[in-house]
């Protein structure tokens, strides 16, 4: 047995214990479900556990380990954002509306990772249909920071984030339409990555902004990562915008060595209002890439950065609002029966069922969407959006990889945005442009801070690169983390 607890491993080390058969995956298995009875009440990262499920799954993971037939996922627990459909278990998008949701059908990544051997510990806590920066949208109450209790640990992937962070899930998938694997990867400390749009299979991955959904994995290590996006990508015919292309095999390439690699500093992504510990660890992170040969240019410019927000507000809101027509209380989840007329129980069953922000997110669409002012908002939002790409393409030309911040701030207090809907907004300007240009992103620890009160905070860098070219992004992610030591911090539970 290691001498470290169970649950603090990595799904690398979880996976090379059960393949020595040190460990069995019911061992795992029990270790994460006595975490979660220890540390879940005050974090409340999960809406479902499924600890019968999780075991079932386990014994057979053991029996195909026994068999020599396991893959680096067989048999290591972990968690499922609730915003991806899962067979026979409830998925509620954090939303009242779902509440009794329970999918006939698995998402392509539950079909995959059931492949490759899940054990699924539950499904994760989430802003209501992945509309939020902060955990604090979901239908069920707020999700905690494992670092700060008072603080929240960013989203909409807060539940995911909080699990891996916490140590009651070795990995989990969460969901980035804007930065929800990235934002709050970073502020809970661990890894979070968004694959190339098209790479990842969104059958499943029930839609909130179509053209910028992307599904990701979070976990406590780049090699993770890699690992977990290995088994979940791949073409699949029934995403009409997945990629008919190979995945490649990285994790097992993985070197410390960035000699030769350009990398590039997007100036407008230093933003005015950054905490100062923000900036000075994300730059200490690039010296570090720096030294271990990459070639720095820290003057690259993408003027259209400062639109990204407000294309962002448009184009999300907009394709929101028709995929959420769906929820009229005929076909799925909660409905209401109490009204006069089928077009009042509609309203009703709308009115009740969705929370504040998504009802606000469905006006602004409809009203961007409305004729008169397509042109106005949609098509010049379409338009900007095509800049934005392009300055990214020009960037890439002579650069390999661009790194930036990933969050303006660490973890704020709970409550501390929630009444200013814009200020939650700026949360997402470093995560954001990377959705629009359907870029790979990916956040890592590179430091923390000491709040006023002495709380110490995670602090994380953001690394993209060219659309497909995940291996410079892992190159990249892999060397500065082998030269660090910010992934092997664990919260003070
Ligand atoms: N915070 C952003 C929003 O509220 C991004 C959310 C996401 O990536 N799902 O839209």
């Amino acid at each position: 047995m290691p001498s470290e607890p169970l649950h603090r491993l990595t799904l690398s080390e979880a996976a090379d214990l059960l393949h020595r058969r040190e460990v069995s995956s019911v061992d795992l298995t029990r270790a994460a479900f006595a975490r979660i009875a220890e540390v879940e009440g005050s974090i409340h990262a999960f809406l479902t556990l499924t600890e019968d499920l999780a075991l079932e799954q386990a014994r057979e993971a053991d029996a195909r380990i026994g068999r020599g037939e396991a893959t680096p996922l067989t048999g290591v627990p972990g968690a499922i954002k609730d915003v991806i459909c899962t067979k026979g278990v409830r998925t509620t998008c954090g939303s009242r509306i779902l509440e009794p949701y329970v999918p006939p059908y698995d998402a392509a990544v539950i079909t995959l990772l059931k492949e490759a051997g899940l054990v699924m510990v539950g499904k994760t806590n989430m802003d209501e249909f992945a509309m939020g920066s902060s955990g604090e949208n979901s239908a069920y109450g707020p999700t905690r920071n494992p670092w700060a209790l008072d603080r929240v640990p960013g989203g909409s992937s807060s539940g995911s984030a909080a699990a891996v962070a916490a140590g009651m899930a070795h990995y989990a998938l969460g969901s980035d339409t804007g930065g929800s694997i990235r934002q709050p990867a970073a502020l809970c400390g661990v890894v979070g990555f968004k694959p190339t749009y098209g790479r990842v299979s969104r059958y499943g991955l029930v839609a909130f902004a179509s053209s910028l959904d992307q599904i990701g994995p979070l976990t406590r290590s780049v090699r993770d990562a890699a690992l977990v996006f290995e088994a979940i990508s791949g073409y699949d015919a029934r995403d009409s915008t997945s990629a008919p292309l190979e995945t490649p095999r990285i994790a097992d390439s993985l070197k410390v060595d960035l000699r030769g690699l350009r990398v590039g500093v997007p100036q407008e992504f230093f933003v005015e209002g950054m905490v100062d510990s923000v900036r000075s660890s994300v730059e200490a992170a690039i010296q570090q890439m720096e030294a271990l040969g990459a070639e720095v240019d820290w003057e690259v410019s993408l003027p259209s950065t400062a639109h990204a927000l407000a294309v962002y507000y448009i184009i999300a809101p907009s394709e929101a609002s028709a995929n959420l027509a769906r929820y009229d209380g005929v076909k799925y989840g909660f409905s209401y029966h109490e009204g006069e007329s089928m077009w009042e129980n509609m309203e009703k069953t709308r009115q009740h069922g969705f929370g504040d922000e998504v009802k606000r997110r469905i006006m602004l669409g409809t009203y961007a969407l409305s004729a008169g002012y397509y042109d106005a908002y949609y098509l010049k939002a379409q338009k900007v959006r095509t800049l934005i790409r392009r300055e990214f393409d020009a960037a890439f030309q002579t650069h390999d990889i661009l790194v930036t911040p990933v969050s303006p701030t660490p973890a704020f207090h709970l409550g501390a945005k929630l009444d200013d809907p814009l200020q939650m907004y700026l949360s997402d300007i470093c995560t954001i442009p990377v959705n629009i240009a359907g870029l790979p992103g990916i956040s890592l620890p590179c430091g923390m801070m000491e709040a006023p009160d002495g709380t110490r905070l995670p602090i994380g860098v953001q690394i993209l690169a060219r659309p497909f070219d995940e291996a410079s992004l892992f190159r990249a992610a892999y060397a500065y983390e082998q030269a660090t030591d910010w992934h092997h911090q664990f919260p003070p539970l």
